[in-house]
């Protein structure tokens, strides 16, 4: 079955938009908005996505990038393994305590602003793992802000997960890395 296409494209009545431009004022060649919604626009619409992904869940990660659910319509094609270049941390599947440190490494080694979402139970929560050896959840070493839920989420559900991270990122102040709130979110995790 063919799948609905949408197109990106302004003042057009017969397509359907995939993303609405920023509340403002509009006249006859000019525009005003303010300057956090133009920056959340930019920013959420070309997300940059870092996949650490160690087992099952990883697999879902591939079938979303591949060409039927197309993360790239959402701006994420580009996805890095350097963490340096990246501002979306994926984290999919289970995540033995050993290999905590070297999540919170890679999370450390990304510059602000930098977003974290927990793909699956096992990120989440540990899931079926609730043994000596498995993290029960990525946000006991780092800040998550977006959880998907699932073993293994569909595709459908990574997408909504997305564009969930999507909202956030848009609707984010400037200011919020700043924020003493924002500081003491760090700090309760040890990060400077
Ligand atoms: S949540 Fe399920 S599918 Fe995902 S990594 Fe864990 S066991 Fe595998």
């Amino acid at each position: 079955m063919a799948r609905p296409v949408q197109y990106n494209i302004y003042g057009q009545t017969d397509v359907k938009l995939v993303q609405e431009g920023p509340e403002g004022y509009g006249g006859e060649g000019f525009f005003t908005t303010k300057l956090d919604q133009v920056v959340g626009l930019a920013r959420k619409n070309s997300i940059w996505p870092l996949p650490f992904a160690t087992s099952c869940c990883g697999i879902e990660f591939m079938a979303t990038m591949g060409a039927h659910y197309d993360l790239a319509r959402f701006g994420a094609e580009r996805v890095g393994f350097s963490p340096r270049q990246c501002d979306l941390l994926m984290v999919m599947g289970t995540i033995a305590k050993k290999m905590g440190p070297v999540v919170k490494q890679v999370y450390l080694q990304m510059a602000e602003p930098r977003w974290v979402l927990a793909m699956g139970a096992c990120a989440s929560s540990g899931g079926i793992f609730d043994t000596y050896s498995v993290l029960q959840g990525i946000d006991q070493i780092i800040p998550v802000d977006v959880y998907i839920p699932g073993c293994p989420p569909r595709p459908e559900a990574v997408l909504d997960g997305f564009m969930k991270v999507q909202e956030l990122v848009g609707k984010e102040s400037l200011r919020r890395r700043n924020s003493e709130k924002y500081k003491a979110l760090m700090e309760s995790y040890g990060i400077q």
